[in-house]
Parts: C-alpha cells; structure tokens; sequence
C-alpha cells in the first residue's frame, strides 16, 4: 500500500472521467471546486485536480476504475459536514474529489418490511420525509441533517440526539451498495434483518471514512412513526444527578425516552449570544441543563403528563431544580434550537479545542469532575463548553481559547490540553472519538491510543482492499 501523495492524474486519465460523466458531472473550476476543499468548520483546505459528480452507481465504477488503472487518489464526499477533516482532499492538487451529491433516486419503500433503499446522495431529512410520507419513521437526526448524505452518514458511522432510542448509523443499516478500490460492485442490498452466511463486509464499510470504497446505495431501517411527544428543558444540580434523571425517566416511561442531551450555561450562553431568536426559557441561570425527549407511535400515549410526573417526582429527589415543559410542537422546536444552534454559536465564537469523547454513562459524572479539575490545574480560571449525548455516554468537551495567549503558544498549548483530556477518556475506559470519527484530526491520538495489535489488523484490511492506496488517502490510518 503507498504512503506517498498520489501522482498527478494524467490528461488522459482526466479525459476519461469527463466522458464517464458527462458535460455537467464535473468542473477544474476554482469557484465550482472551492465548496468542496473546505471543511464546514474552516480548519482544512485542500486543492484537488478535478471534481466529479456522477449520477450512477456505474458511472462510480467506471471512475473507480479508471483512478485503479492509472493511481488516482478519490476523496468520496457527501454533504461536506464531516467535522474531523475526513471529506476534504489534501493540498497535493493530484486528489479528485467524487461527490455524491447527484445520486438522489429512492429505489425501494417499503413500509412492511419497515425498510427503504435509497441513493447514497440523499440527505437524512430527505429520507426521514420520505419516511414519513408511508408512516414510518428514519430515526437518524442531527444538527447537519438538512446537508448531510446518507453515504456520509453511513461512512461516519453518524450518531446525533436518537441514539438513545434507535442506536447510531450502523444500527439502522440493513444492506449496503459500494464500489470497491478495484472497481468490483459490493451489491449488498438485502434488506434482512438476519443474514447468517460468513463476515458481515458491510459493517467495514460502516465507519470507514471513504478509505475503503464508495457508497453508492443503502437500505436503511424504519420505525412506527411516532404520534405523540413530549419535550422539557431541566436545570439540573450537575451531572450526577442528570444521570440519574435518565435512569429514572427510562424507567417511569417505559423506555420511551428518544433524547437525552446535557448543556452547561457557558454553552447555552453563546447561542443566546450567536443565535437570533434563541433566548433562556427559564427565569433564571443554572449550571447544567438536561434537554429530555420522549416519544411513542401511540398517539394515546400521554407522554407529556408523564414527564411532568418525572419532573415533578425528580424535583422531589433533587434531581431537577427546574424546567420548561413544551405545551406544543413550536415551543418543543424552540427548546430544540438551542441544542441544534450550539455547533453554530461555537463557530461564530471562534477558537475552542474540541473533543468528541464517550465514556459509559454511569462513568460520565466523575470523568467529567475528574476532567475538569485536571484542566483548571493546568489553566486557571479555563471555560468550557461541554454538551451533547450523555444519554449515550457522549459529550462534546471543547476547551476555550482563553484570553492573554499568543496565537503559537495557544497553538503549543492545544496538544497539551488534548493529551490532557485524552489522558482522563482512557483513564475510565472511553472512546478519543465517540461519532465524529478520525480524519485527518485525531490520526495521530488513534495511532497512540488504539492497540497495536488492532491497528495492525485496521491496515491488513486496508492494504487487502485498496492496496494503491488510492481510497481518500491520508485519513484515519
Ligand atoms: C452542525 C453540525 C452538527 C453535527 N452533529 C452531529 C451529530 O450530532 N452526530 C454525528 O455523528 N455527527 C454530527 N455532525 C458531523 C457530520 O454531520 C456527520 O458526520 C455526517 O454523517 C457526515 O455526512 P456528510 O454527508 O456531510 O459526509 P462528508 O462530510 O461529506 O464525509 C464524511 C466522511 O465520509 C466519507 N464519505 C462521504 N460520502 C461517502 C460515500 N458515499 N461513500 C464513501 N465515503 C463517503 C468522506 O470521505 C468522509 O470521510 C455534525 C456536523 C455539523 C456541521
């Protein structure tokens, strides 16, 4: 397998991917390209020596092939969301981008088998509408739905706010269509829920960042579609007790809680500061909030009576210290936005040291005291902004970039921090990359915290299946 940058493509080869395609399927326009060689945070910008975008799965094999004959790197990007810097090219100029974007047909709904079969250049809100559309509900949500490819979501192995309830990407993943480095169709739609008859390849597929072939169709899981909801924002005393908060709503609902997130103040502060037409429902500040969603297919079910007797019942344990109980679906999407809006204000609010961790819930609140305190010993007075999925045992622990620091020695500072929280992630037993994946940003931390032995494996399958190397080089190993 070649480590070095991919050559350049040569003008034949070139030429070729302009037929394959067609006059509209690819651009060597700056303008055109420029879309495509940034990443939606602005960390990485990359050049490329063409952009394709085909319309196929066989004009994806056509290409694949081609970049097989003649060595040409393929960055597969779906909807550019990626935030570890995995959809972009390198700055090589010899990389050609595939974009997905133009593969949007629905193959197959099929409402009995609780199952659709879909392009992989559909977003995740064109498939929860077409869901919809025969009563069934696509689960997958995040923040970057409106954007985001089913491909992408599939290679990233996608979590977001269902997880809780639904399981993350490759939970909902029933059959897979790809294009291998070879150029060889993995024609895997089935649709079965058991399919006992040797190694399961798909699932390498799932999560693998483009570095193991292109998606070009999936066959994704459905669910009743839910008829009644119930939303509240809780001030919590601190995490402990939203742990506990979980735990007791899970119980006293069934299990029909679909979310779970945590929020700090200091994070709730910048998106009403960032956001238009976010304010704080409650009448005064707290420390910690938890955003908690039930759901049910049957409309009878009185879910907001029920979690206001779990607010009520957690008030009474001190588990809760107050809240804000949606009465509609307006004021459930108002409480939404603020979570959504918070990838957004920490955009607009500049510079932070980002980790996408997990750790086992029950483990969450003294990872996080634990954290916390080793961070304040190393910066006095350090803010952070920490949100996200504790129901599944994820959180977003971004470090702020705090005042009096030159630009180098912030920079210096940075893989100190990282190392630091990385430090307390494996000290209780957690994950350097809970649903964002690796890229190009946590390479090296996966390089030093996975064991050899599994990255050795982790380049056996890569070196078996795409020995030129030619599948989004650079990325994750
Ligand atoms: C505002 C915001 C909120 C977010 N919230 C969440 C969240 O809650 N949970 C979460 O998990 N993520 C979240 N993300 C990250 C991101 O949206 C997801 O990782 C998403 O799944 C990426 O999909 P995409 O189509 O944009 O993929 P891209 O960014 O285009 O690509 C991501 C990776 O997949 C590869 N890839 C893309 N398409 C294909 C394909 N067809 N075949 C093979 N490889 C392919 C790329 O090469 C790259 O390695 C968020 C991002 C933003 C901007």
């Amino acid at each position: 397998m070649t480590e070095t940058p991919a050559p350049k493509p040569p003008a034949d080869a070139l030429e070729r991917f302009r037929r394959i395609v067609g006059p509209k399927g690819w651009s060597t326009d700056q303008d055109v390209m420029a879309p495509h060689l940034s990443d939606w945070r602005g960390a990485y910008h990359g050049a490329a020596a063409m952009l394709l975008k085909p319309r196929t799965t066989d004009e994806v094999r056509r290409i694949v092939k081609t970049a097989n004959e003649f060595n040409i790197a393929l960055v597969p990007q779906g909807g550019n969301t990626s935030l570890c810097g995995a959809s972009v090219p390198g700055s090589s100029g010899n990389e050609v981008v595939v974009s997905l974007t133009r593969m949007r047909t629905i193959r197959d709904v099929d409402p009995l088998n609780y199952a659709i079969t879909v392009d992989a250049g559909l977003t995740l809100q064109e498939v929860q509408d077409e869901a919809a559309k025969v009563g069934r509900l696509f689960p997958l949500s995040l923040g970057a739905e409106g954007t985001a490819e089913i491909g992408g979501a599939i290679s990233t192995n996608a979590g977001g706010v269902n997880v809780l309830k639904y399981g993350n990407m490759r939970s909902l993943v029933l059959g897979v269509e790809a294009v291998l480095p070879n150029g060889d169709l993995f024609a895997d739609l089935t649709g079965l829920r058991k399919d006992n008859t040797g190694y399961d390849l798909k699932q390498l597929l799932i999560g693998a960042e483009g570095t193991l072939g292109i998606i070009t169709a999936a066959t994704l899981a459905l669910f009743p579609s839910l008829k009644a909801n119930a939303t509240a924002l809780a001030a919590v005393p601190g995490p402990k007790a939203a742990v506990e908060l979980l735990a007791l709503a899970r119980e006293a609902s069934s299990d029909h809680v679909t979310s779970f997130e945590i929020m700090a103040r200091p994070t709730l502060d910048l998106v009403f500061q960032h956001i238009p037409g976010c304010t704080d429902p409650l009448a005064k500040p707290y420390d910690w909030y938890a955003l908690i969603e039930l759901g049910s297919p049957r409309s009878h079910d009185l879910l907001r009576r029920r979690l206001e007797d779990i607010l009520t019942t957690a008030l009474d344990k001190n588990l809760v210290l107050d809240g804000a109980l949606a009465a509609n679906v307006a004021q459930a999407n108002t409480l939404w936005r603020i979570r959504h809006g918070i990838p957004e204000a920490e955009k607009k609010a500049g510079t932070a040291i980002k980790h996408d961790i997990s750790v086992p819930v029950s483990k969450m609140p003294a990872f996080m005291q634990a954290t916390a305190g080793a961070l304040e010993d190393f910066i006095p007075g350090v803010e952070l902004n920490v949100f996200g999925h504790i129901g599944d045992g994820n959180l977003h622990y971004n470090v702020r970039r705090w005042p009096d620091i030159t630009d180098e020695e912030f920079a210096e500072k940075r893989l100190e921090v990282s190392n630091l929280v990385y430090a307390k992630v494996q000290d209780f037993g957690g994950s350097i990359s809970a649903e964002h994946g690796i890229g190009v940003l946590k390479k090296d931390v996966l390089a030093s915290t996975k064991p050899v032995e599994i990255l050795n494996a982790m380049r056996l399958i890569k070196s078996a299946l795409d020995p030129k190397g030619i599948m989004n080089p650079g990325k994750v190993i």
